[in-house]
């Protein structure tokens, strides 16, 4: 009722304890607000005051700077002139452009970290809104908005490759920019009105200075940033040392970035909500405990009796499904206790149904060890990934949702799409380990409780930052270490 809702300690749930700004339309993208009365098992953690703070000044240079404002309109028109602003007389607001690419959970780990990488160097974020980017989500900033404008300069910026001219990278290369004034900014250097930042897998040995003190002196003094990357970078951000302080204090969980990230950036659209708590709450709700279990198969044979007896011996050693009797054996728990009990719910996401359907099969064709009576759910099955279809999208991101709410999580290694589910939950997930290929034994042990909730940073950068450290590894950077799922990786602990 109306009363419980206005105490104070359910307005700071319903803000995710300061992490929202309060004040937006609540009809016009409900799951903004409702999503905390969803989270009730599972709050999620606390972000720390100096997040809050630098959320709500970060919106005011959204809103200062933002597309509409005369700051704005100046940006863009000296971008087109080619023009940098210089540094007698530097431009009022810079800007960060960020492209949106592959699949969605690619495309919300760039998106998170590109939100980071703007707060952390006082740019105003604006995401690409190609790839249904500008429909899934509503509005993160208040009074302003967070997608590029259809008239930017930069026409083809979504071809941007690693071959422009105009990258960070082969500016480096070819001379055009240097760092050597060490940890000096360079002031007299003529710099561009722009960069094309290429952080995608095959980014060279000059776009990885990208992760490097002296060239982020650099970058701070070019009014346009062009971002592009399909991953989560913010382990890298955690390697620049001029970062340290304040990621420090926005973070002092260090595995709760992506998580509050998330939380803060992705609201989806008010069809997505009703997708997310019609399924919650006609399969999902009255479940004893909720365990999600997302299959992610890579590769064209999607149909799998090893990833199945994967997910059997996962959930079974890590207690999170019961075993079964073989049939024809007298049931272990008196009928009577059983149907006192409510049923525990399995979550399955995957482009097939296959695995599902099998789960599904075997509680009901054989009684559980434990006498509980176990569900099994799985709201679409896509059968293959489709590039640039709203409902497609739409089925993806409704899932994510509902994966983050589970009590606990079975995850496929390797997936951005598990990554953002467990993040958006605050959940630490069991990591299945992908098979090295589809002939080779299910893995040994079959998962493994993940080190943290953070994703991966697939494709981490190696380079040494001009031989004055070593750039990977968390001897040393605290915090960060290798992912269980991909040995060469880079996550926050
Ligand atoms: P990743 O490829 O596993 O890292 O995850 P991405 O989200 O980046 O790309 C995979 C895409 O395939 C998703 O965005 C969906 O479009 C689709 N997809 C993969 N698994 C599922 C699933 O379980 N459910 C649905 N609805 N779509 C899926």
């Amino acid at each position: 009722n109306s009363i419980v809702l206005h105490r104070p300690a359910a307005a700071h749930d319903k803000l995710l304890g300061g992490l929202l700004a309060d004040g937006f339309d609540e009809g016009s993208c409900h799951s903004r607000y409702q999503s905390a009365v969803y989270r009730r098992n599972n709050a999620g953690k606390e972000p720390s005051p100096h997040l809050v703070f630098r959320l709500r000044r970060h919106e005011e240079l959204q809103r200062g700077c933002g597309p509409g404002t005369v700051a704005y309109s100046n940006a863009v028109e000296s971008l087109r002139s080619g023009k940098s602003g210089g540094i007698v007389s530097p431009p009022e607001c810079r800007y960060l452009v960020s492209i949106s690419y592959r699949g969605l959970g690619n495309r919300m780990l760039a998106a998170s970290s590109a939100l980071l990488y703007a707060m952390l160097t006082d740019r105003v974020l604006l995401v690409d809104p190609s790839n249904e980017m500008g429909e899934l989500f509503c509005e993160p900033f208040p009074g302003t908005t967070w997608l590029l404008p259809p008239d930017f300069p930069l026409t083809n910026y979504t071809n941007f490759s690693v071959d422009t001219a105009e990258s960070y990278g082969n500016m480096l290369k070819n001379n055009m920019i240097t760092t050597d004034a060490g940890d000096v900014p360079t002031p007299h250097q003529q710099l561009p009105a722009f960069a094309y930042i290429h952080l995608d897998h095959d980014y060279t040995f000059h776009d990885k200075f990208f992760f490097c003190d002296d060239d982020q002196s650099v970058l701070r003094n070019i009014p346009w940033l062009v971002m592009r990357t399909d991953c989560y970078i913010v382990p890298g951000l955690f390697l620049v040392t001029g970062f340290q302080e304040e990621l420090d204090m926005l973070f002092p969980e260090t595995d709760t970035v992506f998580h509050h990230l998330a939380r803060y950036l992705f609201h989806p659209n008010n069809h997505i909500w009703g997708l997310v708590t019609r399924y919650y709450d006609a399969y999902l709700a009255t479940a004893r405990q909720r365990v999600g279990v997302q299959v992610r198969v890579f590769g064209a044979r999607q149909e799998s009796p090893k990833v199945l007896e994967q997910i059997t011996k996962c959930t079974q050693k890590e207690n999170l499904l019961p075993d079964v009797i073989a049939a024809g054996e007298p049931p272990v728990v008196a009928p009577a206790t059983r149907r006192r009990r409510k049923p525990k719910a399995v979550l399955v996401t995957s482009l097939t149904s296959w695995y599902s359907e099998k789960l599904k099969s075997t509680y009901w064709e054989h009684a559980t060890i434990t006498g509980e009576a176990v569900s099994v759910h799985q709201p679409s099955h896509e059968e293959y990934q489709r590039f640039g279809s709203g409902s497609h999208d739409a089925k993806a991101l409704a899932e994510m949702y509902l994966l983050s709410l589970s009590d606990a999580l079975v995850t496929s290694g390797w997936s951005t799409f598990g990554y953002v589910a467990q993040g958006l939950a605050g959940l630490t997930p069991w990591v299945m380990y992908k098979p090295a290929n589809e002939s080779s034994a299910v893995p040994d042990p079959p998962c493994r409780r993940d080190v943290s909730m953070e994703p991966c940073f697939l494709t981490p950068p190696y380079n040494n930052c001009r031989m004055k450290r070593s750039a990977h590894s968390g001897k040393v950077v605290a915090h960060v270490q290798n992912c269980h799922d991909v040995p060469w990786g880079l996550k926050l602990v």
